[in-house]
């Protein structure tokens, strides 16, 4: 799935207010400043960092 520009322009991480993108399969949305992924289900994002994996610092989009 996507989630339209406007959608992804309104969502910030809630425990840094930086913006989030998707990642590469459509399936969650990354803060890369926290190392969060934030996972969308029934195309709901699940903005709640209690729900938020964790990712390496690897996987995030801007340190490639
Ligand atoms: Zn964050």
């Amino acid at each position: 799935m996507s989630l339209p520009d406007w959608v992804l322009d309104l969502l910030v991480c809630p425990q840094c207010r930086q913006k989030v993108q998707l990642n590469g399969t459509g399936t969650g949305l990354i803060c890369e400043p926290c190392g969060l992924l934030y996972e969308i289900k029934d195309d709901i994002p699940v903005m709640l960092p209690d729900k938020a994996q964790k990712i390496p610092a690897a996987l995030c989009p801007a340190s490639q």
